[in-house]
């Protein structure tokens, strides 16, 4: 257990709350301002992944006629086992006629039932002789048979709003001709770097600088989250060069800049985001990697300045402005889900803050266990390649135990 002895100092802590929020106060905070934008239509092949924003009603009785869900033949209930064969009615054929007591109709599946017939005997229990069938049982009223509105019933309401939209719930559209349903629009997101000291991959860095990680990082990690990503590139550490381009990326509806953010003298961005009448909603947080997150707001824009360190950046991506963008599109729960697993051995932990752990989820013998990864911090990307979670360990220093048990936030593929 984390003992009293490792609580951090009292005055530590009172610094902490006022300075630093907790990240489900933050995330609170951000949650509070992302708010969905009215539905719009969007056609079934794009619809993936959005939500569902009005109930979808069944526009038929489905299966709309009583339908074989074998090949085999189609009879009334009753004693008789031997018949007479006068009709083969194969999927989207009417029947043309109707079935005597005595008689019987060979059947496909997905064919519609002739009248007379309540019942389907599958071709497996069948012994067929020219036009004559004969059965060993008699079989029971209504076997093999889907009845009307068996699937859903015209007007049922067949998917909720808010539903997400998977393949099944496509299929389920397509199969009631709603071909442009109403969904949450997803947002448009535009991604700034900053930092003298970055050059694009292409180029080649200088002795004291670095190639820009994040820039290619941020657009992939939000592309499936939103309709449209702008790169806006680098933007040097004067006020100047990063107004203009952060005028221009305040017109889409999540700015996400990564560097920038924290104490040192050519930290500008918040400075100039104020000059921007962005208001500023928080600026730390207390977690680890990532703690100098600003979060702050214009108009219906939402605007993060990430800290540099590309893990910091990820981090808060995935803690903060992923969330965003799932509530902006209409998601219910937008939260990173997270779960309790036990630890596959052990670790030793120690930070002043919560800390986001690059963590690898692998099936255990019973269930699955997590693996904190080797990770040398915030710019260690390198680390983070082979998560696909991060374990979330309490400030403190701590054993832990092979088996204990900690939270866990999987990541997205
Ligand atoms: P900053 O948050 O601007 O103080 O940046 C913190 C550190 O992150 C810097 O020292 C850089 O080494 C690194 N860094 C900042 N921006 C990037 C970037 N776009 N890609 C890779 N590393 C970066
Ligand atoms: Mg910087």
């Amino acid at each position: 257990m984390r003992g009293a002895r490792h609580r951090p100092p009292f005055l530590l802590r009172v610094t902490t709350t006022i300075l630093m929020l907790p990240v489900n106060e933050a995330q609170r905070i951000v949650l509070d301002r992302a708010v969905p934008r009215g539905a719009t239509v969007c056609p079934l092949a794009h619809v993936r992944g959005r939500v569902l924003a009005v109930d979808l009603l069944a526009d038929r009785d489905l299966p709309a006629f009583p339908k074989s869900m074998m090949d085999g033949i189609a009879v009334a209930t009753g004693p008789a086992v031997q018949f007479t064969i006068v009709d083969e009615i194969p999927a989207g054929r009417m029947p043309t006629r109707a079935i005597k007591p005595g008689e019987a109709a060979r059947i496909m599946t997905g064919a519609c039932l002739p009248e007379g017939a309540d019942t389907v005997v599958p071709v497996e229990e069948c012994e067929f002789d020219r036009d004559h069938v004969t059965i060993r049982q008699s079989p029971r009223p209504g076997q093999h048979v889907q009845p009307v509105g068996r699937e859903m019933r015209l007007g049922e309401v067949i998917v909720p709003a808010w539903t997400v939209l998977n393949p099944a719930a496509i299929g389920v559209l397509a199969t009631v001709g709603c071909i442009t349903p109403h969904v949450y629009p997803m947002p448009t997101l535009a991604v700034l770097t900053t930092g003298d000291e970055v050059v694009e991959p292409a180029n080649r860095p200088g002795p004291v600088q670095l190639r820009n990680s994040n820039g290619p990082m941020l657009v992939v990690q939000a592309g499936p989250a939103c309709t449209e990503v702008r790169y806006l590139g680098i933007a040097g550490d004067q006020s100047h060069e990063l107004k203009a381009k952060i005028s221009s990326g305040l017109s889409a509806d999540v700015l996400v800049l990564s560097g920038g953010v924290s104490m040192g003298t050519r930290d500008l961005v918040p400075g100039v985001l104020q000059e921007l009448e962005v208001e500023s909603h928080f600026h730390k947080v207390a977690m680890k990697p990532g703690k100098p997150l600003f979060f702050g707001s214009r108009g219906n824009t939402l605007v993060f300045g990430l800290p540099g360190n590309p893990v910091s950046s990820f981090v808060g991506f995935e803690l903060f402005v992923r969330p965003a963008l799932r509530k902006l599109a209409g998601h219910r729960s937008p939260l990173p889900g997270s779960l309790r697993l036990p630890l596959a051995e052990p670790f030793r932990h120690r930070s002043d803050r919560p800390t986001y752990h690059p963590a690898h989820v692998a099936p255990a013998e019973v269930g699955e266990s997590v693996r904190p990864l080797p990770w040398s911090g915030s710019p260690d990307l390198k680390g983070l390649v082979a998560a696909n979670a991060l374990a979330v360990l309490p400030a403190g220093e701590h054993e832990y135990r092979a088996g204990e048990v900690v939270t866990v936030i999987r990541l997205p593929e």
